[in-house]
């Protein structure tokens, strides 16, 4: 069946297939005996994350007051924020009662005015996070189990690691996206299992390399495409090790030109060689690209582990039975729009950071810890049969829940996730601004916030980008009490002395690019999560693919692609 999205800045037709039907019939949600069929989606999938991701502030990260005890914390919430923020040690504490914020339900209003009251009144937690213990990584957020990190988001278990986002298991390893059990990587996007790369996409199980794409098991090799088990070889070519090693020692890894230069020649290359139509690593029935070991998704992007999904991007750990949820999973099962849940929890319904335990829980934000069986709360942990923060019996809970489901039909809110407009952040702050990037006019336009505040920054002295020095062996240790201004969004940022020391041991330039700045020029380098019709460039079969038609890559069928490959 085909609709029309009802954005009307979109309005693009989508299709919901006979499994997406089947999908919406076994996940509709059980309460008190009385099943709630879920109403089919006005909004096309890029629209139904968009609104997801304008909740999700993974990276914008401020120094405020906490609330309850007035010291200095880092947050998500900037100062300016009409929200009381809570410190986590706090937060996590009985210090306080979340029910003691309770109130009854209004049947004469809407439910999502009402919820983002209740919003406002709860304290926030300060940083996303379910109670888990990061350590030394003090700016960052949104990770587990992290050590001596900087700038990190979105990610678990790395150690020495500075502007990552989506990272799991890494050491040492600077300035990346998707990067998974890898060590001493710079600039790399969507490695796995990797080992001093630098400058490197889309590969796996290479080591001491630079410029690579779409190469599995490649050590020593310089600028190369769709290469497997190949040593010592410069732009597909193979060369002695001698021809190699004179060659790496010409380049001038340090001078910020070279290296710009080289950047520009390593992207003309990549444009020449064939990309394949999908990508990802052990997959069954899967239709979508960076996958992994999955079976049974369909329209997932970005994801590992998962099982009978559909409409999941970014989900790095294992999950089954999903629809419509970006971030994160281990351990979930059955969920149906919603943005940043996981750590063993189930049935989760238009839900915003719900994680660790909770079962049954539906339009909540900051639920954690075991809870269940809770509809419209905020920040609450081991509770049970909870509306807006109030506490009732189990009977009571199914009877009112039922009663505000009937209630949001009427008024078109059932069975969509918040709107934007009520979300905690600014657009600019949220994921939403990675994945559809607008300016603040376009915001403006289509009823979203916008943050306007920035931090002071402390500096001795601000330098534009381009008057740095090019060679980073002339740059002085005072250049950590500068500012740097960004070349691109000229906004200042300071580097830190653990990445100065990284980019002098291994001869790099000093980035002239706000961390923001950087992050989106690698998200530039990914594709879309969106699927298009073409055709394969050799044998002309029809293919679905992240590549748009009207783009220059030169884009092959699984089949063709592996007999091209080396
Ligand atoms: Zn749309
Ligand atoms: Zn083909």
């Amino acid at each position: 069946m085909q609709r029309i999205c009802i954005n009307s800045w979109c309005a693009e037709a989508f299709e919901i297939t006979d499994d997406d039907l089947a999908c919406y019939k076994k996940l509709a949600p059980v309460i008190g005996g009385q099943t709630h069929e879920l109403p089919l989606p006005d909004f096309c999938f890029s629209c139904r994350l968009q609104r997801r991701l304008a909740f999700y502030n993974s990276r914008s990260l401020y120094k405020r007051i906490c609330d309850f005890s007035g010291k200095q914390v880092v947050s998500v919430f900037s100062p300016d924020k009409p929200f009381k923020v809570y410190d986590k040690d706090i937060w996590f504490s009985d210090a306080w009662n979340p029910l003691s914020y309770g109130r009854d339900f209004d049947f004469d209003r809407p439910f999502f005015s009402q919820f983002r009251e209740l919003m406002e009144a709860v304290p926030q937690l300060a940083i996303t996070h379910f109670g888990w213990e990061n350590i030394n990584s003090e700016f960052t957020n949104d990770n587990y189990k992290i050590k001596n990190c900087y700038l990190t988001f979105d990610g678990e278990q790395a150690e020495d690691c500075y502007y990552l986002h989506s990272f799991v298991m890494d050491k040492n390893c600077v300035d990346g996206v998707h990067l998974m059990l890898s060590e001493l990587c710079y600039e790399c996007v969507h490695c796995t299992q990797c080992y001093a790369l630098r400058f490197a996409r889309y590969s796996n199980n290479c080591s001491d390399s630079e410029f690579l794409r779409d190469c599995i098991g490649c050590k020593n090799c310089f600028g190369c495409a769709n290469l497997r088990q190949k040593q010592y070889c410069i732009w597909n070519e193979q060369k002695t090790k001698q021809e190699y090693e004179t060659f790496l020692q010409s380049f001038e890894s340090s001078s910020h030109d070279v290296v710009q230069a080289m950047r520009k020649k390593a992207e003309d290359f990549f444009s020449r060689q064939p990309v394949k139509s999908m990508r990802g690593e052990q997959n069954q029935n899967v239709v979508g690209d960076n996958m992994n070991q999955s079976k049974n998704a369909h329209w997932c992007f970005d994801c590992y582990n998962q099982e009978d999904c559909r409409y999941t991007t970014n989900c790095m750990m294992p999950a089954k039975d999903l629809f419509d949820v970006h971030v994160w999973g281990d351990g979930l099962e059955l969920a149906y729009d919603c943005c940043v849940i996981g750590a063993d929890s189930r049935e989760l319904f238009f839900d915003y950071a719900v994680a660790s335990n909770c079962t049954d829980i539906l339009y909540s934000t900051y639920c954690s810890q075991g809870c269940s069986h809770c509809f419209g709360c905020v920040g609450l942990r081991r509770s049970k049969y909870c509306i807006f923060n109030q506490q009732y019996s189990e009977e009571e809970y199914g009877k009112l829940v039922n009663r505000i489901i009937d209630h949001m039909r009427q008024a078109g809110e059932w069975g969509r996730f918040f709107p934007s407009e009520y979300s905690f952040f600014g657009y600019n702050e949220t994921m939403a601004q990675t994945f559809f990037p607008l300016t603040k006019e376009e915001c403006k336009k289509r009823g979203y916030r916008w943050c306007d505040y920035e931090a002071a920054i402390e500096a001795t002295r601000t330098i534009p980008a381009a008057q740095l020095p090019d060679n980073s062996a002339d740059i002085p240790d005072d250049i950590l009490n500068w500012a740097i201004v960004c070349e691109v969004s000229k906004k200042p940022f300071k580097i830190i002395k653990q990445e100065l020391d990284f980019y002098r041991t291994h001869r790099l330039s000093i980035p002239r690019r706000h961390p923001n700045q950087r992050h989106f020029d690698r998200y530039a380098l990914k594709n879309p999560f969106k699927l298009f019709d073409r055709t394969c460039a050799k044998c002309s079969k029809a293919i679905q693919t992240s590549y748009a038609p009207d783009r220059p890559e030169i884009v092959y069928c699984e089949e063709c692609y592996l007999k091209e490959v080396y």
